[in-house]
């Protein structure tokens, strides 16, 4: 099989080494084909996405890199455009006159706290009861539908290849009383989004990175047979953050894959999306 990580951060926005050394762990660990994937900078500040100035960086950077290992690994460039409505999208015109090898989306930011910034769902404790007070009222089954509702809007926009991590509120919302992915309504609203998925002839990536530390893909493993039956074809990426996390959990979910009825994945290789066996 290839074996490929398509989604991937360094120094460039929140990751913890440089983008050489992501690359040369990836080498060591036997992979084909590997993308860099910087959070796209947002019209505000924040620590963790790329800096709208370091872009030329971040291209040459990747481009260097890529002549310099190209016999050892096909090294791909691309970003994780956050979806926060007109405010940022792969719509936006920062990214007009730039191009990518391919485009991540996902959403990380639900609506506007009243009176305040937009909501990070995957803030601080507090940020999050913060929201969940203010803009749904306490209300985790409205903030669930409302992140899922998202996701859709980000689809039908398009401008990307794959959805990242497209459930990972639900590990979230797990810690609150009531809520749970086994309830029909939750199987409804996560299935309306994979059928959006597939309506839209996108790829849905099954994210690795709490795989080793909490035993769950994003989306959760218990989906992988409907995201099967449903046809819809997945991305296996670590979301690595740390070079050392360059394979974590992979091969276990593909594993789980098979067992689900996986016969294969896709990857980016050769300068296309193909499918590689499992
Ligand atoms: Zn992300
Ligand atoms: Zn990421």
């Amino acid at each position: 099989m290839i074996f490929s990580n398509l989604h991937t951060h360094c120094w460039f926005c929140d990751g913890h080494a440089s983008m050489e050394e992501f690359l040369r762990f990836a080498i060591a660990k036997g992979f084909d084909s590997y993308g860099i994937s910087s959070h796209a900078p947002l019209p505000f500040d924040t620590k963790w996405t790329l800096k709208k100035d370091d872009y030329d960086d971040y291209r040459r950077e990747h481009l260097r890199l890529k002549e310099k290992y190209a016999d050892k690994i096909q090294f791909y460039v691309a970003l994780e455009i956050d979806y926060l409505g007109d405010f940022s999208n792969a719509k936006n015109e920062y990214f007009k006159d730039k191009t990518f090898d391919y485009i991540i989306g996902s959403v990380h930011y639900v609506d506007k706290i009243p009176g305040g910034r937009f909501w990070n769902i995957f803030g601080t404790q507090e940020v999050f009861q913060e929201g969940l007070d203010n803009i749904f009222d306490g209300d985790i089954k409205a903030a669930m539908l409302r992140y899922f509702e998202c996701e859709k809007e980000m689809i039908k926009l398009g401008g990307i290849d794959f959805i990242a991590h497209s459930d990972k509120l639900a590990s979230r919302a797990s810690k609150y009383e009531g809520f749970s992915i086994n309830e029909t309504w939750y199987k409804n609203a996560f299935g309306d989004m994979l059928q959006c998925v597939k309506d839209h002839n996108l790829k849905l990536e099954i994210n690795t990175k709490s795989v080793e530390e909490k035993g769950t893909s994003s989306p959760h493993p218990q989906f992988y047979p409907l995201i099967r039956e449903m046809q819809i074809p997945v991305v296996v990426n670590t979301d690595a953050h740390n070079p050392d996390n360059v394979d974590s959990g992979l091969r276990k979910t593909y594993q789980l894959l098979k067992q689900a009825g996986f016969k294969s994945i896709n990857v980016f290789y050769d300068n296309k999306w193909q499918e590689t066996e499992l």
